[in-house]
């Protein structure tokens, strides 16, 4: 068998080296995807692995979400097995800043996050640090509620520091960019496979399956099987294929982090708020970068704003935030920071949220995408159904809540989703020093917002379910529609 695999990101290489895994030594593997990974959302993640730290008070309240939760929870007992199995497949071929691995006395791969409430927002953090404190009693995760002031390398602005925390010993990061190096040289030095430096526009079918894929430069690249986990521009390979199938629609979810080194003030571990209305809240994660190297390195994350094309650079005020709050609410130490490097990634995000992965109705045709901000946390369970899709084993049934095909997933109310919204409106503003001058005038903002929210599911005709609040824009401008 051939199987041609479109995209070259954590899904579609962690997907790749499952194939190797599994498939035999006559099959072939060609991957097409572009060696400057413009946009990439992987080399954008921290990476973290949260499950527990992801949860907001809104979480777990439906089938498909808690189907979710459930492979991110195995994906975070998976990776240390993962790490271990792609240490042992690249041999010889590890990248140079692994050679020497330091894994198990701190290196690529670390666990333990603290999660801080502190009161620099709205009362929003404090929700969704109650439901992470719930979900990890009600699934007996190990966790310790601990001092605030004992957390290393915390030292935050007075009227901003946390007035309680929880350690989570059991979710870490990698350097998802020698995670990246590590799978191309697996995959580069296996006689199987075949990479091809390009971007496919299209893909041409026929007769209910696909037929070849056309690069930019022209070339088809024909194959038996084909995987398009090609990240957010999946949208507008499907959009150029004019192929006769439906696919939930996807954006782009544009993300800042910073890299940045900080002199005397190194992180061991990873210090982040909950999540916040429009984003993840502020994360700082230690940034390795090989054996005797600097450790002064961490990534601080991450802004999202939704788009239906590419945008390619940072936005200043995504910049400024992130730098203000990680100093602000982290550490005050960072303002003799040096930036090393704004990365800029584009989260798969879909119409509804959920990820896009399945076998499609055309005969040879798989997608993989949609993994929006825990993509690179997934990867390791993610990969194995994917390759078992490809090779038409059989997965658990649960996957076809994510099928790219499927009907938008609407598993809120619509009052609850308003009240989803504006409750994410109202930290937004928080987030970016909205003060009211008394409760009045708060009140009146939040009514603003209801009128506006409300009018705007009466106009995409949402009378009984709720638009996420991340895609609200997305439905103000007519990007996303109802059917
Ligand atoms: C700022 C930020 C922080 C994040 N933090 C975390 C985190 O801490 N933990 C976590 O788990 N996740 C995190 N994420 C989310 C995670 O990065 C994604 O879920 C995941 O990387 C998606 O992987 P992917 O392979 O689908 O997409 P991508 O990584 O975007 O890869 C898509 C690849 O396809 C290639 N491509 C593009 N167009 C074409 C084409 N036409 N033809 C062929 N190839 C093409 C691109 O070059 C790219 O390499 C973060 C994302 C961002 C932006």
């Amino acid at each position: 068998m051939k199987y041609v695999i479109i995209g070259n990101g954590i899904i579609a290489l962690s997907s790749a080296f499952r194939l190797l895994q599994k498939c035999g030594s006559q099959d072939e593997i060609v991957i097409v995807g572009p060696a400057d990974r413009v946009g990439s959302a992987t080399l954008a993640a921290a990476a973290m692995q949260n499950s527990f730290a992801e949860i907001g008070a809104h979480s777990l309240k439906s089938d498909e979400d808690f189907f979710h939760f459930e492979l991110s929870h195995k994906a975070t007992r998976e990776w240390p097995a993962f790490e271990r199995d792609l240490i042992a497949a690249a041999g010889e071929n590890l990248p140079k800043d692994c050679s020497q691995c330091e894994i198990y006395t701190g290196g690529c791969f670390e666990q333990g996050t603290y999660v801080i409430n502190n009161t620099a927002t709205d009362e929003l953090d404090d929700k969704n640090f109650k439901a992470i404190l719930q979900a990890l009693e009600d699934f007996n995760e190990q966790h310790m509620l601990v001092d605030p002031a004992d957390i290393p390398n915390y030292y935050p602005s007075q009227h901003k520091r946390a007035t309680q925390a929880v350690y989570i010993p059991n979710e870490g990061w990698l350097n998802p960019r020698l995670v990246l190096e590590k799978l191309d040289n697996i995959l580069a030095n296996d006689d199987r496979v075949t990479v091809i430096d390009a971007k496919v526009t299209h893909l041409e079918a026929e007769g209910g399956q696909i037929k070849h894929v056309v690069t930019e430069g022209g070339e088809c690249v024909s194959g038996d099987e084909y995987l398009l986990a090609a990240g957010a521009p999946t949208q507008s390979i499907l959009e150029n294929s004019k192929l006769d199938i439906e696919t939930i629609k996807m954006f782009y979810g544009i993300g800042v982090s910073l890299e940045i080194v900080s002199p005397g003030y190194p992180h061991t571990k990873c210090i982040r708020t909950p999540n916040r209305g429009g984003a993840c809240g502020v994360y700082t994660v230690p940034f390795y970068l090989g054996p005797g190297k600097s450790k002064e390195h961490i990534v601080i994350g991450a802004s999202n704003y939704l788009s239906p094309e590419p945008v390619y650079h940072g936005r200043l005020i995504s910049i400024e935030h992130l730098m203000r709050a990680a100093t602000e609410e982290i550490n005050g130490h960072f303002y003799n920071a040096q930036l090393v490097r704004t990365n800029v990634g584009w989260r798969p995000t879909s119409q509804d949220t959920f990820p896009l992965i399945g076998r499609s109705s055309l005969r040879n045709l798989t997608i993989a995408t949609g993994t929006k901000r825990d993509g690179f946390h997934m990867s390791p369970v993610l990969s194995e159904v994917i390759a078992d899709m490809l090779l038409h084993n059989p997965v658990d049934t649960r996957f076809s809540y994510f099928h790219p095909e499927r009907e938008l997933i609407k598993n809120v109310d619509r009052e609850t989703g308003i009240d989803i919204v504006v409750e994410s409106l109202m930290s937004e503003q928080y987030q970016h020093d909205y003060r009211p001058s008394n409760i009045r005038m708060n009140q009146q903002v939040r009514n603003t917002y209801r009128q506006d929210i409300e009018a705007l599911h009466d106009k995409v005709g949402a009378v009984d379910w709720g638009i996420p609040p991340e895609l609200v824009n997305m439905y103000r401008r007519g990007f996303a529609k109802v059917k």
